[in-house]
This record gives structure tokens, C-alpha cells and sequence, in this order.
């Protein structure tokens, strides 16, 4: 079955209880989640006046296409409500597809790898930390490489905190 590796991120309200429904609703509507990275928290990237993020990369094993992948996790992306007030701007949940097996593909909807998983280190650690041996198919380098060689300084952090 395929592989899908999906990043997680919000910076609105309970960002905890809004992870943990964007991963049931994957179950439900993407596949079976086969790994779980840690929660990580990152200062906002981009954009600096806004609350911190929290961020999780999950492993899901699907039977759905990439498109419906896509289509599938925008519509868990609208159902958790979000709004979209301005680019990099707040947001309750956006997820992003980081890679489909080795699929290489750019169309107008939909870039796989994802185009900017390699300059981010809150993609990158937690994504090494499920997938240390993952290779790259465009820059053929492990995550684990690509972690050592990324230029982003944001700190990214296990998040420890429990409850909001
Ligand atoms: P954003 O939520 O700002 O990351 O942008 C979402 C839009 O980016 C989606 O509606 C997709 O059409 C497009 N997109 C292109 N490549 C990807 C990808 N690898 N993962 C998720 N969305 C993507």
C-alpha cells in the first residue's frame, strides 16, 4: 500500500485537541496512521507576531491517489474550521503532503515532494524522527542529511506541555 507522509501544524486556539482530531479524521478519511512523530513547537515562520506552532508528521499507509489525498485533507482542513486570514498568516490546522512514496510530480494542484520540506527544520525534525532513512527522490539525500544541512534557524522543540 502506498505511503503517505503528511505534516500537521496550527497555531489557533487548542492546538493540541485540534492535532488529535485532524489525525482521527486522517484515520477515517486517508488511511491507516502507521507512525506518529512527537508534537514539536516552532515560533511562527515567516511571520513573527503571531502565537507559536505546533507541528507532527504522521506516516499513513493509503489506498487513496495523491489528488485524492489532497482533496481529502482539505476537506478534514475545512471541516476543523479553519480561516485563512492572510498567507503564513494564524491558522487551526493546515496539513501538507511531504512525500508519496518516491512519487516525483508537479502539477498545478499539487507538488510532491513538497517543494520547501527540505529548507524547514519543523518539517525536518519531526519527519527524521519517524523516517531517518527516508531518501529525498529529487535531492537523493536522507531526511537525516537534510536536517544536518538545512539552513533554518527557527528552533523547533519537543512540546511538552499537556493540556492548554
Ligand atoms: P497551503 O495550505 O497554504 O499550504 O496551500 C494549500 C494548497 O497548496 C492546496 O490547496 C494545494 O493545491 C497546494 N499544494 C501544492 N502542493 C501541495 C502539497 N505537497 N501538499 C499540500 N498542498 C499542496
Amino acid at each position: 500500500m502506498p505511503k503517505v507522509y503528511l505534516l500537521l501544524g496550527g497555531n489557533l486556539g487548542n492546538r493540541t485537541l485540534y492535532l488529535q482530531q485532524a489525525r482521527e479524521s486522517i484515520n477515517h478519511r486517508v488511511g491507516i496512521i502507521a507512525q506518529s512523530s512527537k508534537v514539536y513547537e516552532t515560533a511562527a515562520w515567516g511571520k513573527t507576531d503571531q502565537p507559536t506552532f505546533l507541528n507532527q508528521v504522521l506516516e499513513v499507509e493509503t489506498i487513496l491517489s495523491p489528488e485524492e489525498a489532497l482533496q481529502s485533507i482539505n476537506a478534514i482542513e475545512q471541516e476543523l474550521g479553519r480561516v485563512r486570514l492572510e498567507h503564513w498568516g494564524a491558522r487551526v490546522i493546515d496539513i501538507d503532503i511531504l512525500f508519496y512514496d518516491d512519487l516525483v510530480q508537479q502539477t498545478q494542484r499539487l507538488t510532491i515532494p513538497h517543494p520547501q520540506l527540505h529548507l524547514r527544520r519543523f518539517t525536518l525534525m519531526p519527519l527524521t524522527e519517524i523516517a531517518p532513512n527516508l531518501v529525498h527522490p529529487v535531492l537523493g539525500k536522507s531526511t537525516t542529511v537534510l536536517l544536518e544541512n538545512c539552513p533554518d534557524e527557527l528552533e523547533v522543540k519537543v512540546y511538552e506541555k499537556a493540556a492548554e
